[in-house]
């Protein structure tokens, strides 16, 4: 009888807990665990169908290395690959210095792969040019919760779902893109009839199908309702005066702000009614426990981390925050943005919640490490490290477990920043991604079923992964190619301390690393170990030397870590998107996602139950921006703006206004014959979080021609 080895969904944030069964190595099915509180024994399609990613399809075998750009790559021992990567890596650094090379990762890793990767850039090489996808979706919430909290931390849990009396959803389509919690919702309504739930969402999602009330705000206008709800609240004195009295500071300059922001006014902004914005203000505050989901909606976008702060100020007004049921609760996209951001693996973070711009945090981080000093000089972000290979100051990468020629915006930009790069290393677990034709060294890496480590959700809940099965043909933990690769690198730079930086033998001798780290610190997990993890399973952070329990919510004593104790209300405006429509292109593209497919699809465009349901993308346009384009269901369509064209079959869609049209961002080459949706979106970025404006741009539609 096989056994069955705890492990979780590598898909989304909800970090579903799943029972693998293997037999004769090979993974046969999957389940949910009925006991991970996040989802207890729940999956969705996605889910439900991991066990038909394992195996060796379109999965990279061996290291293969290509003797030059446009041939095909060929096979080559472990050693000789990390040796030429290495040496490459050197001889660039000797020449140019550290800053000339840079790493691009995934909050698809382990929390210990993200760890090695920062200490190999930040404490080995000197250079802070690390940065993740996880760039593209979760920073401006990161900046947000920073700016108004004092720190990185989701305050809220699932089981506030059960216990609020509004929820409010924003720019997040739970329905698609984190089923669980949405069933979650669906079951809170049936048990709670007075529960209301608002959708702020400028398309008529799956999510907002079963709201109360759902407010369709022109793209990017949610700071301008987010205002509009304060200026009511304030209005019809709706505010917790002594909450914000006792624990904030900054009210005053953001009322007179919001001052301004009428419903009238902002019934303009964003397009919809302005009863509609008292409604939702009056619910918000009076409804009993008020709980946000939010996630892509807000954070992609030029003003990601005010669209955050703006609706964290709606719970700081009211004192929603740090109790049952209450609280702003970001959503996280990939299943370990948390960890990522937990080990600082970002160009501006450091590890433990760390910040890069802090002397004190550098010198606490080069003291745990052991080395001089962690350099002062802010890494490159994502959307610039890219620019910063085409221009030529980064000469090599090394990208793990990503995909950025499809997952970026600007696609051309950032193919002709890989091929101006001098050399490219790609470790990856799948073969043939839009990546690999960039590619000079790839290098293989385990898979879902067969890595060791830990993840973090997000309701902050450290789950510890377990492997099912060994590696697939020469596949290796990603952790184990970082640690031998900086080994070699460090001898060759005659780098002191290499062994002592890189003395790892198991994953768990890193767990334990990034523990110590963050004794003392907000995400103090001091008390947590892989035997505890494994005998009392998935744990929230904090979790300190003694506790016995993990906290469900933050801040309920109404102090933040800030300096001085309080909350901060941050001074916003609203702001347009980075494109607006015109003559030119007249319509806004949003994207989106769907519910059976994941990023780019190396993983679930392989399994035909998920492709097959929808296997193609489609544009869709309301009926009127269709009938004006002599447009029929159907039609082969050319999509297009100043940064490039697709082409792909329209659909009249029932959930748009006139002058919105909406993709669904997964496809790429590798699935279509051109670009998907990345190729059209721009690359403005948020000044505070560099996240780009990844869910919308404007473009126009014409018939293809094509049949
Ligand atoms: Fe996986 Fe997310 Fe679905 Fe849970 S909700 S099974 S984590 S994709």
């Amino acid at each position: 009888m096989s056994q069955e080895v705890k492990s979780t969904c590598c898909y989304c944030g909800v970090g579903c807990g799943v029972l693998i069964r293997a037999e004769g190595g090979v993974i046969t099915s999957v389940r949910g665990d009925p006991e991970h509180p996040a989802n207890l024994g729940r999956l969705c399609t996605k889910g439900a169908s991991l066990h038909l990613t394992a195996g060796t399809a379109n999965r990279l075998v061996h290291p293969a290395l290509r003797p030059a750009r446009g041939e095909p790559a060929q096979g080559v021992a472990w050693d000789d690959a990390l040796e030429h990567a290495s040496e490459r890596f050197a001889q660039i650094i000797r020449t140019h210095g550290p800053d000339a090379v840079a790493f691009y990762i995934s909050g698809q890793l382990m929390t210990e792969d993200y760890y090695v990767f920062n200490k190999l850039a930040k404490g080995l090489i000197g250079t802070n040019n690390v940065d993740t996808n996880s760039r593209l979706c979760m920073s401006s919430a990161v900046a947000g919760y920073k700016q108004t909290l004092g720190a990185d931390a989701p305050p809220s849990c699932y089981d506030d779902i059960d216990q609020a009396g509004v929820i409010l959803i924003a720019g997040a389509n739970p329905a698609i893109a984190h089923p669980i919690v949405f069933r979650r919702i669906e079951d809170a309504r049936v048990a709670n009839p007075d529960l209301k739930v608002i959708v702020v969402d400028p398309r008529r999602t799956e999510s907002a199908a079963i709201a109360d009330l759902h407010l369709p705000i022109k793209p990017g206008s949610d700071i301008a309702l987010f205002n509009g709800m304060l200026h009511v609240m304030i209005g019809e004195g709706l505010i917790d005066e002594t909450y914000i009295a006792e624990h904030t500071e900054g009210f005053a300059e953001q009322a007179a702000i919001v001052a301004e922001y009428t419903p009238m006014r902002v019934a303009e902004l964003c397009g919809i009614p302005a009863s509609d914005i008292v409604r939702a203000a009056r619910w918000f505050a009076t409804r009993g426990p008020a709980l946000s989901l939010y996630c892509q909606g807000l954070n992609q976008s030029a003003h990601g981390t005010h669209n955050n702060a703006a609706l964290i100020q709606l719970h700081l007004a009211c004192g929603q925050i740090g109790k049952a049921g209450a609280g702003p609760f970001s959503l996280t996209g990939q299943p370990n943005a948390m960890g990522g951001r937990e080990v600082g693996g970002l160009a501006n973070l450091l590890s433990a919640h760390r910040d890069l711009a802090n002397p004190q945090h550098r010198a606490e981080v080069a003291a745990l490490w052991g080395i001089p000093e962690v350099p002062a000089k802010p890494g490159k972000a994502a959307v610039d490290l890219f620019k910063a290979l085409a221009s030529g100051e980064i000469k090599a990468v090394w990208i793990a477990c990503t995909n950025p020629a499809q997952s970026l915006p600007h696609q051309a930009a950032v193919r002709a920043g890989l091929a101006n790069a001098e050399f490219v290393v790609l470790q990856e677990c799948f073969a043939d991604t839009d990546t690999a034709a960039y590619a000079d060294l790839l290098l293989p890496a385990t898979g879902w079923g067969e890595k060791h480590g830990t993840v973090t959700n997000s309701e902050r809940r450290i789950t510890r992964v377990q492997a099912a099965v060994p590696p697939t043909g020469e596949a290796r933990h990603d952790w184990q190619i970082v640690v031998d690769f900086a080994r070699r690198l460090g001898r060759k730079l005659d780098h002191a301390a290499v062994d002592r930086l890189f003395p790892y033998a198991s994953v768990e001798e890193i767990f334990n690393e990034h523990r110590a780290s963050t004794a003392g610190r907000d995400l103090d997990i001091t008390g947590l170990s892989y035997a505890l993890l494994e005998q009392q399973g998935p744990q929230q952070w904090p979790f300190p030397q003694g506790a016995t329990a993990g906290r469900a919510r933050l801040y309920a004593d109404g102090r933040f870590p800030t300096a001085n104790g309080r909350a901060r209300f941050v001074s916003v405006q609203h702001q347009a998107t980075a494109e607006q429509a015109d003559k030119t292109y007249p319509l806004s593209l949003l994207s989106g996602r769907m519910r059976d497919q994941w990023h780019g699809m190396s993983r679930t465009g392989i399994v035909p139950r998920l492709f097959n349901l929808e296997d193609e993308p489609l544009l869709q346009m309301h009926p009127c921006d269709m009938r004006h384009r002599q447009l029929e269901d159907g039609d082969l369509v050319r999509l297009f703006n100043r940064r490039g064209e697709i082409v792909v079959r329209v659909a009249a869609g029932s959930g748009l206004v006139r002058g919105r049209t909406w993709l669904p961002m997964h496809w790429g080459n590798r699935f279509m014959n051109g670009a998907g949706a990345n190729a059209l979106l721009g690359d403005a970025v948020d000044p505070w979080s560099q996240q780009p404006e990844l869910k919308h741009t404007t473009v126009e539609v014409a018939k293809s021609g094509l049949e």
